[in-house]
C-alpha cells in the first residue's frame, strides 16, 4: 500500500468562507425571519409588517418603522462582522441587544439576494441598496453602486429573495412551502407575545387578510389573541426573583439606561405565564426566552413537563409562556451560531426555583377548583 503523502494546505477563497458561515446561521427561510425580526426589535421598532411568497422562499419582505440605517452606512451594511452594537469584547457580557456579530445581513447576501430600503428621521427620502455576496452592487451592469434615492417612510424594509440560490443542497433540504411558512408564522407569533407593545402582521403575498395581525397590546391580550380562548381563559402567573445576597435589589423601575451597575450582581427573575389543569392539548407549546431572546433548552423543557405529570392526562400537555432575565454576565448567547442555546450559571437551581413556584401556583389553584366544586 502506498505511503499517505500530506496534501499542501491552501486557504479557502473568500467565497467559500462567506457561504460556509452564512450555512452556520441561515438554516431556513424562519431563522433568516428571525434574524431581521430581531433586527427591526433593535432599531427600536414599534410596527413589523412581514409579507412572504412560497414559505420565504421566493421572497421575505420585513418592513419596520424604527431608527433606519444612515446612508453612509449602506457601503458596508452588508459584510461581514460589522455592527453598530458591539465594539469590545467586553460589551459581550452586558448586551441590550439582540444582535451583536454584523453576521445577519452578510450571510443572508451571500444565499440570497439582498435589498435594504431605508430613511432615518433627518434624512429627507429613503435610500435603496442591493447586496450581492457582501457588497453593494449596481441594479443594472455598468450602473453605480450607490445607494439610490426612492419614496419610503421613516424605518427599514428588508427584502430577501430567492433564498439559497446558490445553494442547492441547502433548498432541497427544506420543506413544503406550507411547512417552512408555518414555521415562520411560529416564530412571529413567539415574538408578538413577549413583544405584546409591538405591533405585528404577517400575510402570504397576493392575500388580503393576513395570517397574523396584533396590535399593540398586553402580554394576555396577546396571548388570547394568538393561542386562542381556550388558552387564556385558564393561565395562571408567577413571578420568581432572586436578589444576590448581600447586594442591593435592583429596583422593579430603576429602568434607567446606564443605570446598569446594579444589574450585574448575579440576581435575576422569570416571569411565567401558563395554563392551569384545566387545559390540555396534544402538543406542549412553550415559549422560552432568556434575555428576550427566544431560545430552547431540554433542561428547561423537561423540569416545566414534570410540573403537569401528575395533573394532566397521560399524552396532553400544557401552554407556557417563560420569560427569565439573567443577570448578562451569567449568560453565554456565543454557544451557538443562530444563539439558540444560551448557557448560563446556576442554570439546575434557577431552572427548579422557577419550576417549584410553578407547581405550587398550579397546586393552589386546584385546591380551589376543589372547593368550588365540593361546595
Ligand atoms: P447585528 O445585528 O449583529 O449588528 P446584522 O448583520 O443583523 O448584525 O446588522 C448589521 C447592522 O445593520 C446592525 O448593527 C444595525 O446597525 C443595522 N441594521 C440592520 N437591520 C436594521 C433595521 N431593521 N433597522 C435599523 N438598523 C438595522
Ligand atoms: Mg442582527
Amino acid at each position: 500500500t502506498a505511503e499517505p503523502e500530506p496534501k499542501q494546505i491552501r486557504r479557502l477563497q473568500d467565497e467559500v468562507i462567506n457561504r460556509i458561515a452564512a450555512g452556520e446561521i441561515i438554516h431556513r427561510p424562519a431563522s433568516a425571519l428571525k434574524e431581521l425580526l430581531e433586527n427591526c426589535l433593535d432599531a427600536g421598532a414599534t410596527s413589523i409588517r412581514i409579507t412572504v411568497r412560497d414559505g420565504g422562499m421566493k421572497l421575505l419582505q420585513i418592513q419596520d418603522n424604527g431608527c433606519g440605517i444612515k446612508k453612509s452606512d449602506l457601503p458596508i451594511l452588508a459584510h461581514r462582522f460589522t455592527t453598530s452594537k458591539l465594539s469590545k469584547f467586553s460589551d459581550l457580557s452586558h448586551l441590550s441587544t439582540y444582535g451583536f456579530r454584523g453576521e445577519a445581513l452578510a450571510s443572508i447576501s451571500h444565499v440570497a439576494n439582498l435589498t435594504v430600503i431605508t430613511k432615518t428621521k433627518k434624512e429627507s427620502c429613503a435610500w435603496k441598496a442591493i447586496y450581492v455576496d457582501g457588497e453593494m452592487t449596481p441594479a443594472q451592469k455598468g450602473a453605480a453602486a450607490d445607494p439610490k434615492p426612492c419614496a419610503g417612510n421613516d424605518g427599514t424594509t428588508v427584502t430577501v429573495e430567492n433564498l439559497f440560490y446558490n445553494v442547492p443542497a441547502r433548498l432541497s433540504a427544506l420543506r413544503s412551502s406550507s411547512e417552512e411558512y408555518a414555521r415562520i408564522l411560529d416564530v412571529v407569533t413567539k415574538y408578538a407575545v413577549h413583544n405584546a407593545g409591538v405591533s405585528f402582521l404577517c400575510k402570504k403575498v397576493g392575500t388580503s387578510a393576513p395570517d397574523l395581525s396584533t396590535p399593540s397590546s398586553t402580554t394576555k391580550q396577546a396571548i388570547r389573541l394568538l393561542y386562542g380562548q381556550g388558552v387564556a381563559k385558564d393561565l395562571l402567573t408567577a413571578e420568581v426573583s432572586a436578589p444576590r445576597k448581600g447586594k442591593r435589589k435592583r429596583d422593579a423601575d430603576d429602568d434607567q439606561p446606564g443605570g446598569g451597575k446594579s444589574d450585574e450582581d448575579g440576581s435575576w427573575e422569570a416571569q411565567a405565564h401558563f395554563t392551569s389543569a384545566n387545559y390540555h392539548s396534544k402538543k406542549f407549546v412553550l415559549l422560552l426566552f432568556i434575555n428576550n431572546r427566544l431560545v430552547e433548552s431540554s433542561r428547561i423543557k423537561k423540569a416545566l413537563e414534570a410540573c403537569y405529570t401528575s395533573i394532566l392526562p397521560k399524552g396532553t400537555s400544557p401552554f407556557i409562556y417563560l420569560s427569565i432575565q439573567l443577570d448578562p454576565t451569567t449568560v453565554d448567547v456565543n454557544v451557538h451560531p443562530t444563539k439558540r442555546e444560551v448557557h448560563f450559571l446556576e442554570e439546575e437551581e434557577i431552572t427548579e426555583r422557577i419550576a417549584d413556584a410553578i407547581q405550587a401556583r398550579l397546586a393552589q389553584s386546584g385546591e380551589r377548583t376543589f372547593e368550588y366544586q365540593t361546595l
